[in-house]
Order: structure tokens, then C-alpha cells, then sequence
């Protein structure tokens, strides 16, 4: 049993952990709490938890409870999928507000139809230009 990934519900991943270890006990295994959560938390994997696994491991004493190991990492968790929504909601609103335009000529994203260098329309076209397009051309700077 091995949490890697965000998108899996750690609420799940430690009802089973927690079903595992209470099975054992019935079964007559000696399973000490701070063993069992020295289990529970080497299962852990996923990159983003690993620094809450680690401050968990280093606080653990003798009377820290599998109660209070769960409740941590639920708290982490729930933030970090937290951040990941408000994520997924700001990059939501922001392309509803700039929706990414496509040139209908060359089909680049960085630029819209009319102001394409491929435009015809556009006056700034490059079409059958072979002239340097540096900036360094003397035709494009202005005459006072
Ligand atoms: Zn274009």
C-alpha cells in the first residue's frame, strides 16, 4: 500500500492503513502505535508530503496516538489539494477572461489574424519581403 500521488483520497489510503493494522492486532500481532504510524508514514510517497511526513516523523513521541498522525496528514493534504483548486480555478478564470487567440494564417498563438506578418491586410506585412527585418533597418525608422 503506497500513497503517491495527490489524486488518490489519502482519507482512503488511511481507512485501509487502519484497517490493516487493527486486522494484525486481532490476529494477535504485537503492533506498537509508533510502529504502526512509522508504517503508515514510510507508505507515504507522493513528493508534496514529504516535508509534512518528515516534521510528523521528528515529533513523534512515545505518546503521539495514530489519531493524531492520521489528523496531520489529513490537514496537509486537504491543504495541498486545496492550492491545487484555487490553481486550477485561477488558470480557469484567466483563460476565460484572455482567451488564447490563433493566427487563422500561420496558426501561432502569439499573435492575432490582423496583425500577422503573413496578413496581406495587415501593413506591416513581410510577404515577399527579402530585405534584413533586424532592427537595425533603416527603412523602418521614422523621418521627422
Ligand atoms: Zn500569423
Amino acid at each position: 500500500m503506497k500513497f503517491t500521488d495527490l489524486d488518490q483520497s489519502l482519507g482512503k489510503h488511511i481507512d485501509t492503513m487502519t484497517d490493516l493494522t487493527i486486522q494484525l492486532k486481532n490476529m494477535g500481532a504485537k503492533i506498537a502505535d509508533a510502529h504502526a504510524i512509522g508504517i503508515l508514514l514510510q507508505c507515504i510517497e507522493e513528493p508534496a508530503m514529504l516535508r509534512c511526513v518528515a516534521a510528523i516523523r521528528a515529533s513523534v513521541k512515545n505518546e503521539t496516538t495514530w489519531k493524531d498522525v492520521t489528523k496531520k496528514l489529513l490537514v496537509e493534504y486537504n491543504a495541498l489539494r486545496g492550492q491545487i483548486e484555487i490553481h486550477k480555478e485561477i488558470a480557469t478564470a484567466a483563460s476565460a477572461i484572455y482567451p488564447k487567440k490563433r493566427c487563422d494564417i500561420c496558426r501561432r498563438t502569439n499573435h492575432s489574424t490582423p496583425n500577422s506578418f503573413q496578413n496581406p491586410d495587415n501593413p506591416n506585412n513581410k510577404l515577399g519581403q527579402n530585405r534584413s527585418t533586424s532592427t537595425n533597418d533603416v527603412s523602418k525608422i521614422p523621418k521627422f
